[in-house]
């Protein structure tokens, strides 16, 4: 069974499985604390959630920092593994890291971590804020994965524009009693109603599925568009995708595109992020396409 919390913001819902997380190590793990997250991971802005965010900008920004959040980097099983310790109670990432520039986990590594937390006990905490609810081309982005979470933090998408965001457990750490976790605006009638609306509707369009045709499809036209135009790394699910562009350019391409009339952005000095809305359809792309061909040409993005 699945257990559900529900918050206004995402970084409320990552904080909420951080608590689980710390509640569970206090009781079935000897008082451990710690949680591992990786560098260049995106995981909100409260203070804790900065701390667990992996962005070199932030590292002196609001001292100190809450402490208990270690850093390694993506797919680079060796450095999670050395991490861990008697103080681990639980390893948290994106999938699918959004703000970092859209870089998916390796589905071996997702393994080898998912076996680890099971031999220690340690929980698997994953923030799908950005992924979920159709965006990588499936509901949830662990569906591209042979392998499940513990905990699960959604947002952004789940009010479809209303601040609602939930954490979801399994029964397994089903852990809070009345009074240790909640929020005036916690489960509120109106943020349910959206919710549930929402996510009807992205079930009955089929949405996730579209996000699967319609991305593979902006990534076909992405790589006509590199053979005339410096893009590369062209990569992501289903319609949350990204490319690299030269020498620092992403920035005037996006203030271009906006002038275009196309809106875009740079997570990244090299790197746009393209996060279409699910409804979009291959027209949309066709247009996306046109904009940004138009954007790359007035800037002078020289042909490679
Ligand atoms: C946006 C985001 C958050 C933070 O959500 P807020 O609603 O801004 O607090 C956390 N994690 C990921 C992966 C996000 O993309």
């Amino acid at each position: 069974m699945i257990k559900l919390f529900f918050a206004s913001s995402g970084s409320e819902a990552n904080e909420s499985a951080v608590k689980l997380a710390r509640k569970h190590g206090a009781l079935h793990l000897g008082g451990a604390y710690e949680i591992i997250t990786l560098t260049n991971s995106f995981h909100g802005r409260t203070l804790a959630m900065m701390s667990a965010t992996g962005k070199a900008q932030w590292d002196t920004l609001y001292e100190p920092k809450v402490p208990g959040f270690i850093h390694v980097p993506i797919n680079d099983f060796d450095a999670c593994f050395a991490a861990i310790s008697h103080n681990t109670c639980a390893i948290m990432l994106e999938l699918v890291q959004g703000e970092g520039g859209v870089n998916a986990v390796d589905p071996a590594y997702l393994q080898a971590i998912r076996k680890a937390c099971d031999v220690y006990g340690i929980m698997l905490i994953v923030d799908e804020i950005q992924t979920g609810l159709g965006r990588t081309g499936k509901l949830f982005a662990f569906e591209h994965y042979d392998v499940q979470p513990d905990v699960l933090t959604l947002g952004k998408g789940i009010g479809g524009g209303y601040p609602l965001s939930a954490m979801l457990t399994k029964s397994k750490f089903d852990l809070f009693e009345q009074g240790d976790q909640g929020g005036t605006y916690a489960g509120a009638p109106l943020g349910m109603a959206i919710g549930l609306a929402v996510v009807k509707e992205i079930v009955r369009l089929g949405l996730a599925e579209q996000a699967a045709i319609v991305g593979s499809y902006a990534i076909s036209k992405l790589q006509e568009l590199a053979r005339v135009y410096p893009l590369s790394n062209i990569r992501g699910k289903g319609l949350l995708l990204a490319f690299d562009v030269p020498e620092s350019s992403a920035q005037s391409l996006v203030a271009q595109s906006m002038e275009e009339g196309l809106l875009i952005n740079a997570p990244k000095p090299s790197t746009i992020r393209l996060m279409p809305p699910l409804i979009a359809t291959k027209s949309d792309v066709d247009e996306m396409i046109r904009l940004l061909q138009q954007a790359l040409a007035r800037i002078g993005l020289a042909a490679s």
